[in-house]
């Protein structure tokens, strides 16, 4: 039988931005729960484990909150299981590289210790509309479905197949409905970094034009942006993308996975054979799935857009500080853009109105569905700004219950001190610099 279940606060998907949701709330003292569609938290950050926490330093400062506590316990941890080191890539910040699996049971304490009802292998699937609230929300599990009523539904979902059917209006994509890259990451381990990383460039573009010339190499792998892993004598390979891929059909998704781990192990195989320090190399954390950058981004109150950003809007409701390059990974074609778009020092913030439907009173959303332009989309959605996006949401959904208010009232001022309090930087009158 269809069992009912009722809580404040629903956070739909457990990736970075419904960490960041569900733990803010749960401190907050609501009755939270987390549904998370596969067996991990983490999102993108489990689909492609080991991938750096970019964006974190705006201005060399940490964005702080939940990202900056969680960044903390992890290098306080002995050994330390992360740690913050430049990119090697141009106009890219500092980044955190930390232990995937340490962080993710991190994470779920986190979780646990804000009391939140973690609920894996678990979907959310369709919304009951009552006028222009969320009534309850029909899920599924193992064992069938179930429903959730929730006086707070926050859509981390990175998809927004939900907040879809409940009536937001959504782009997808670029003007021209083209989406980013999806990816299958892998590491190599056992690899000589001195003999590796004697090599300049960071893309080893000789040795990947020589396998593509050899019909080795896929020719979109004309890139491989190979990086020192976390651990010592580890490579994170995050380079092979495979374009065209509609992020919300689940049967494209298999077979670009697929597809994608095919040109992992050839990729793996080739660095063994032709590039120095490999040699005794094998491959390990082969993406269970491709990871996905961009699918629906949903219609708010505020769009964030390319100009917002260039000129460092500091926006009053602002949740979260950002200093991301355009990082524009293989639409249609081939290209790839990481042009800085403020300048070194400078960031800018996120309003938390984009994070915020028009019209539905009791629905959030944050995280790579946030409501930007694809210039800033391909800024904004780095995992730091995700968390942060999904704290200001979890803290929001308090405000919005303690006052009964809808969404769109939360009193954005208190909401920015709270975020403050948080140990969240550079909002309000506060400033990174
Ligand atoms: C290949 C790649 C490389 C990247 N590189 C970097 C990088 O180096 N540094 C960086 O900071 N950022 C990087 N990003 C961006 C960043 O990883 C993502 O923007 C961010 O992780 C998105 O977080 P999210 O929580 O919004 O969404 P996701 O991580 O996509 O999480 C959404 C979660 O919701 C779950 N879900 C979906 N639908 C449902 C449902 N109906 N019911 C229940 N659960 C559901 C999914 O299973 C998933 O776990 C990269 C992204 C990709 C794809």
């Amino acid at each position: 039988m269809n069992h009912q279940e009722q809580t404040d606060v629903l956070v739909i998907g457990g990736g970075t931005a419904g960490f960041g949701a569900a733990v803010a709330a749960g401190r907050q003292g609501l009755n939270v729960i987390l549904l998370e569609a596969t067996s991990k938290v983490g999102g993108v950050m489990a689909f492609c484990p080991g991938m750096p926490w970019g964006a974190a330093y705006p201005a060399d400062k940490i964005v702080g909150g939940l990202m900056g506590e969680l960044t903390e316990r992890l290098e306080k941890m002995h050994p330390p299981a992360a740690e913050k080191r430049p990119c090697t890539l141009a106009n890219f910040g500092p980044e955190i590289v930390y232990d995937h699996d340490i962080a993710t049971l991190t994470m779920f304490e986190m979780l646990e210790h804000a009391g939140v009802n973690v609920r894996l292998n678990a979907s959310a699937i369709e919304p009951t509309m009552e006028s222009n609230q969320i009534k309850s929300v029909s899920c599924f599990d193992r064992n069938g479905a179930f429903t959730v009523t929730a006086a707070i539904v926050i859509d981390c979902s990175g998809d927004g197949d939900l907040s879809a059917k409940a009536g937001v209006p959504y782009t997808v994509g670029d003007i021209k409905g083209n989406t980013m890259g999806v990816t299958c990451s892998f590491h190599m381990v056992g690899v000589n970094w001195d003999d590796t990383f004697a090599e300049p460039d960071p893309y080893f573009t000789n040795f990947a034009a020589k396998g593509i010339n050899e019909k080795r190499l896929h020719p979109d792998l004309a890139k491989l942006y190979l990086m020192k892993g976390f651990h010592h004598g580890s490579v994170f390979c995050n380079s092979v993308h495979v374009r065209g891929v509609d992020g919300t059909n689940p049967v494209a998704i298999g077979q670009a996975t697929q597809e994608g781990r095919r040109r992992c192990h050839q990729l793996a195989q080739f660095l063994r054979s032709d590039v120095p320090g490999f040699e005794k190399a094998y491959m390990t954390l082969l993406s269970p799935t491709v990871g996905v950058r961009e699918t629906r981004k949903l219609e708010a109150v505020y769009k964030i857009t390319g100009e917002d950003l260039a000129k460092g809007t500091k926006f009053s409701d602002g949740i979260v500080c950002c200093d991301n390059p355009i990082d524009d990974v293989m639409r249609s074609d081939a290209s790839m853009t990481h042009e800085a778009i403020v300048d070194q020092g400078g960031y800018y913030t996120i309003p938390f109105r984009s994070l915020i439907p028009a019209n539905i009173t009791n629905l959030m959303f944050a995280g790579r569905i946030v409501c930007a332009d694809p210039k800033a989309f391909a800024s904004v959605r780095g995992m730091p700004q995700c968390m942060t996006m999904g704290q200001a949401t979890g803290t929001a959904a308090a405000i919005a219950l303690k006052n009964n208010t809808s969404v769109q009232s939360i009193n954005t001022k208190a909401l920015i001190i709270e975020l403050t309090k948080q140990g969240v930087n550079g909002l309000g009158e506060t400033s990174l610099i």
